[in-house]
């Protein structure tokens, strides 16, 4: 699965996006200076009449900034990442795409045998959370969005990635063991 907008709407997005950063040096990081969402990611509406990921139009300016380099922006359970690890950078040469797959897998295995907790939603299993903290924690995705996905409540979402929910699960490598946020 990809996005791709159409030509008109693509034109406004870029036009709106140049004026939303600005470089530190020639090969450095472009940094959001518009409205940003958890641990700095920056946000912007994509335009036009279509919600394209989930319920919502809001999309992260990294993701935008793949998109705008590329001409077509992959979905789950490709993820754009960053190589610089600054969540604000937006220059599509410190980006490149990634999945987590083996190492979800990895993690999913070594999960595996631990008792069933209490209290859990019915329609998330191991490897869906361990994707929703994957996702997350690679950035980019609001809560709603992986609410929309997953079938859940927002607050589920948020009970996952702060800890309270489904806390017998690993935590994929790389992720902190909760979030304040
Ligand atoms: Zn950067």
């Amino acid at each position: 699965m990809a996005i791709r907008l159409p030509k008109a709407q693509l034109e406004d997005l870029h036009q709106r996006f140049a004026t939303k950063f600005r470089r530190d040096g020639p090969n450095g990081c472009w940094i959001w200076t518009a409205a940003t969402m958890h641990k700095g990611y920056g946000k912007i509406s994509i335009g036009g009449s279509k919600p394209v990921i989930g319920k919502c139009k809001l999309i992260s300016a990294h993701r935008v900034a793949w998109l705008l380099a590329h001409g077509v922006l992959p979905t789950r359970p490709i993820q754009v990442c960053h190589r610089c690890d600054n969540p604000p950078c937006v220059n599509p040469d410190h980006l490149f795409l990634g999945t987590q797959k083996e190492n979800i897998a990895d993690m999913i295995k070594k999960g595996r045998g631990s008792p069933p907790p209490p209290n859990l939603g019915t329609k998330l299993t191991a490897k869906k959370v361990q994707r929703i903290l994957k996702t997350w924690w690679c950035g980019g995705v609001l809560k709603c969005d992986l609410a929309a996905q997953y079938g859940v409540s927002a607050s589920m979402i948020g009970q996952i990635i702060q800890g309270s929910a489904w806390k017998h699960l690993p935590r994929p490598a790389g992720t902190p063991a909760r979030s304040t946020r």
